[in-house]
């Protein structure tokens, strides 16, 4: 008896590393509500034209958005998890905005009360 190997968040494609990540609605939705969240361009697989797309920006904002993208990667994954072994489906905008809470909770308590103030209207973008 084969196995299904259908993406579990789509249900479309057949579930592979790049499906799973990049190319899958789901992911692509995901990351297209954490590119809207910082204000930045996301462009999935094409990494280099992401760093070339940010590298006038702030180091802060790339630490922000790099943490954020490696958090959603996480939470594809865990998502999926959940689908296969507990039957329940999450939907892209509760993951956006676990990592926006994850996030800011970190900005609060753990960067630096200098370098909130530097980047303070950054910040209030960030927790609005
Ligand atoms: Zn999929």
């Amino acid at each position: 008896m084969a196995e299904d190997s259908s993406c579990l968040l789509c249900g479309l494609l057949d579930e592979t590393h790049d499906h799973l990540f990049f190319t899958c609605e789901f992911s692509s939705r995901c990351l297209q509500l954490l590119s809207d969240w910082l204000s930045v361009v996301i462009p999935g697989q094409n990494t280099v034209n992401w760093w070339v797309s940010m590298r006038f920006r702030s180091l802060f904002l790339k630490r922000i958005t790099g943490a954020a993208i490696c958090s959603l990667f996480y939470q594809v994954w865990h998502a999926r998890n959940k689908c296969l072994h507990e039957s329940v489906m999450v939907v892209p905008k509760i993951i956006i905005q676990f990592i926006r809470q994850v996030i800011c909770t970190r900005i609060r308590h753990v960067i630096s009360y200098k370098l909130q103030e530097k980047h303070s209207r950054l910040i209030r973008r960030f927790m609005s």
